[in-house]
């Protein structure tokens, strides 16, 4: 059946609808606000879903930024009560998973300085370059050498990333055959503003895994890990009780189907509704909505 409009439902079923689900998993750019700019009344309609007693959570695929940055941002949209565990994005991901199958190994980050406080406050050992010298083949070699050998390579969205530490992590993972390739945010596409798409990361991931021939343990979104983790985060028993909601179809939509939840697709990002009625039917989601703030007007048809 095609998605429907959360707020062309009929009163009934507006109400079958809140009631069919506990809690909201919501990705963050371009649903709670865009990458640069606000998206009128997120926060109002966060407010909504905890007033009505949903567990409203949030996964991002997007790490540069910190918890603290995180928590600003829903300061200015009036979300209440929004605490540090209740956002998950591809640094956190990827510590929990080092402290469960790689507890006290050392690591090489090829990932931003924001995710690398992540690391240092989580009492993680890791080697990062961040060269700013000009290089000759000289001083390439001697940023190459390897003095200590690391258990995983991880890569995320790094907006500095430099060949020197792309070829310091094909090092790595070729010295160590049993050295993990561990990536993060690896979109293809990165929407910086509404006119302006650049290549996102996954490329140079593409880079790392063709020189090394390993292949990549993904913990952001669509990767089935992260739905793994989400559940033993949050207790997460009955899947489809839970509805995710995001702007993009295969990190979000996809994601959230291939987790067992509900899905729900927010035209505030850069998809259109043109776009998603063009997706193949098991690729669109359960429901649409114009912006997470028509939530808002669904809880008023429910008064
Ligand atoms: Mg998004």
């Amino acid at each position: 059946m095609a998605p429907r409009h959360i707020l062309d439902l009929s009163v009934e079923e507006q109400r079958s609808f809140i009631d069919s689900f506990d809690m909201v998993i919501s990705d963050c750019d371009g649903v709670v606000w865009l990458l640069h700019g606000w998206i009128p009344g997120t926060g109002e309609a966060i407010n909504a879903l905890k007033s009505a007693g949903k567990s409203v959570k949030f996964v991002s695929n997007n790490s540069f930024r910190t918890d603290g940055q995180y928590m600003d941002k829903f300061d200015y949209i009036g979300a209440k009560n929004v605490q540090h565990d209740d956002i998950v994005h591809p640094v956190k991901s990827i510590v929990r998973y080092l402290h469960k199958h790689k507890p006290g190994k050392r690591v090489y980050s090829l990932m931003s300085l924001e995710a690398n406080e992540t690391l240092r406050k989580h009492g993680i050992e890791y080697e990062s370059l961040q060269i700013k010298e000009h290089l000759t083949s000289a001083t390439l070699v001697e940023h190459l050498a390897i003095e200590k050998p690391v258990e995983a390579v991880l890569f995320d969205i790094h907006l500095d990333m430099s060949y020197v530490e792309l070829a310091k992590a094909i090092r790595h993972l070729q010295l160590n055959k049993n050295c993990e390739l561990i990536a993060g945010g690896s979109d293809v596409i990165m929407p910086l503003t509404e006119n302006l798409k650049v290549p996102g990361f996954y490329d140079f991931l593409q880079h790392v895994r063709h020189y090394t021939d390993r292949d990549a343990i993904f913990l952001g979104k669509p990767s089935p890990l992260l739905g793994d983790l989400l559940k033993e985060m949050y207790n997460i028993q009955a899947p489809e009780r839970c509805i995710f909601i995001g702007d993009m179809l295969v990190q979000d939509v996809q994601f959230g189907k291939s987790c067992g939840f509900q899905s729900l697709l927010v035209l505030s990002g850069i998809l259109t509704k043109a776009d998603m009625d063009a997706a193949p039917p098991e690729a669109q989601p359960d429901y649409y909505a114009d912006s997470l703030a028509d939530f808002i007007e669904l809880f008023k048809n429910l008064q």
